[in-house]
């Protein structure tokens, strides 16, 4: 059980909150609502402002035998930093600080609770650029590496993965480790630091994070390309990847779900042709090779059934279409029960739309769609009604199980959080969870750190 007195004589008085009323936004993060766990009634919320005061907490979990929650930036969509069990909630976000933006090395060094915007504010000062975009920036850089997010951009420039050349992590033992470096080969080893990548919160505290960067590039441009049809805009995506031009994204979405969102928001979807839309993001080294790309995505699109291409090149008129594409999940929040976030062979995510629109018309309900088309990941909406005919569960299942036999597996950048537990078993075999729970145990033998996460 955890004492109020130890942890204020490690953190200071001031960074222990006790009164309930005063941690309620600590307790929740952005689940689905239909997916809401309940927080324990006896929690603490403490918070440390460097390595050091972490390893000195953890060590005292162990000790004094409690459970200890990492929070991040709390815009987790699967229950993840939810503490279910009494126990201590340990946030992040005094560790604020990008400590480094080195020009010469193209890498940023920073602090854990740095959030996504400050990262960006920091790099693009250096006129520098850090790629991966998922799509809430009050997200932590140790959230972020802890979930591997994704997000649009990962078609060209991959998930955040690709940008950790090296972590700071405090052990769920205490220890303090370092993990790589500002280095760009490393075969030292076996690679830790990318088994602590995606780790959810289970095999360690993530306090410091090197980043790789980029320098910026050209455009962006911004096209949405209209289709009659699902299936029209599906089958152009690998025409346009076949084509030589990897855009930055290559997004589907449903004309009437951003009309839907577009009022929601209070504005309009400038785009009124066709129904189904890709949005795609197209980069370059100038703007003749960004106008270049546009000019071939289109022609491609256009022979494969397109109707329409709106090209924006405004960052005002990019901009506001990015951002109905962002806030389309809060369109139907109070009537969602959950987002998925199955991941599919890109070409197959037109048999997987397929399937879902199947699944829907079989249970006489709705199933919204979006895609990140370019990389197969894919987010169908199961709705609250759903829920209440007790049949959500029945429809995920059969919504993975088609996935499975495409060749995916249930979370693409979400990750399992506490809410996937019940299904990792549909894609992971006996063997690799047995070695997954090994690999807890070793980092964790007193299971303190992240219970009921990841995996079970
Ligand atoms: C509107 C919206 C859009 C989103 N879009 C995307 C998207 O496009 N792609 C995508 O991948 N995700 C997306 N997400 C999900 C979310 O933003 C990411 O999963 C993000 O990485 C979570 O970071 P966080 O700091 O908020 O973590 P939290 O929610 O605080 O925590 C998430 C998990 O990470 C652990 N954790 C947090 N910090 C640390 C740390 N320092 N060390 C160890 N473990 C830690 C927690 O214990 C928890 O298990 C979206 C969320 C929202 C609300």
């Amino acid at each position: 059980m955890f004492d109020a007195a130890k942890l204020k004589a490690i953190v200071g008085e001031d960074w222990v909150v006790t009164d309930r009323s005063q941690m309620e936004r600590y307790l929740v993060d952005e689940t689905y609502t239909g997916l809401i766990m309940q927080p324990a009634d006896d929690v603490i919320v403490v918070k440390p402002v460097n390595a050091e005061e972490i390893s000195r907490i953890m060590k005292l979990a162990n000790e004094d035998g409690f459970f200890v929650y990492p929070r991040g930036g709390g815009t987790g969509v699967c229950a993840g930093a939810i503490p279910t069990r009494s126990g201590v909630v340990l946030s992040l976000e005094r560790l604020d600080k990008v400590l480094e933006v080195d020009r010469e090395n193209l890498m940023a060094v920073a602090e854990a609770g740095v959030t996504l915007a400050q990262l960006l504010e920091a790099v693009e000062a250096e006129d520098l650029l850090f790629p991966p975009h998922p799509g809430d920036e009050g997200a932590q850089v140790g959230g972020m590496v802890a979930c591997n997010a994704g997000g649009t951009r990962a078609v060209k420039y991959g998930v955040v993965r690709n940008y950790v050349k090296g972590l700071e992590v405090v052990l769920p033992t205490g220890e303090v480790v370092v993990m790589g470096g500002k280095l760009l080969k490393n075969n030292t080893g076996l690679d830790l630091m990318h088994l602590l990548i995606d780790s959810e919160g289970i095999l360690g505290i993530i306090t410091k994070v090197i980043f790789r960067l980029y320098p910026k590039f050209a455009g962006p441009a911004t096209l949405v390309v209209s289709f009659d049809d699902r299936h029209s805009a599906i089958r152009s995506v690998p025409r346009i990847l076949q084509s030589g031009v990897i855009p930055m994204a290559i997004e589907y979405v449903d004309r009437e779900l951003m009309e839907d969102t577009a009022r929601y928001l209070g504005t309009n979807w400038p785009v009124t042709k066709g129904n189904a839309h890709l949005i795609v993001i197209v980069t370059g080294t100038t703007e003749d090779d960004v106008y270049e790309q546009c000019q071939t995505v289109s022609d491609v699109c256009e022979s494969n059934g397109a109707v329409d291409t709106l090209i924006a090149e405004s960052r005002e008129e990019q901009a506001h279409i990015l951002h109905i594409r962002s806030e389309e999940s809060m369109t139907y929040k109070a009537e969602l029960a959950e987002i998925l976030d199955v991941t599919v062979p890109p070409a197959t995510v037109g048999d997987m739309m397929d399937a879902v629109e199947k699944l829907a018309s079989h249970y006489a309900t709705k199933i919204p769609m979006v895609a990140h088309a370019g990389d197969g990941n894919f987010h169908p909406h199961l709705m609250a009604e759903l829920k209440e005919r007790g049949l959500d569960k029945e429809v995920k299942r059969r919504i993975y199980a088609k996935a499975i036999e495409l060749g995916g597996v249930i979370s693409g950048e979400h990750g399992i959080g506490k809410t996937r537990l019940g299904e990792i078993d549909m894609c992971l075999d006996a063997k690799s969870l047995e070695l997954m729970r090994g690999l807890k145990q070793l980092f964790d033998p007193n299971g303190v750190l992240s219970p009921d996460s990841a995996i079970r």
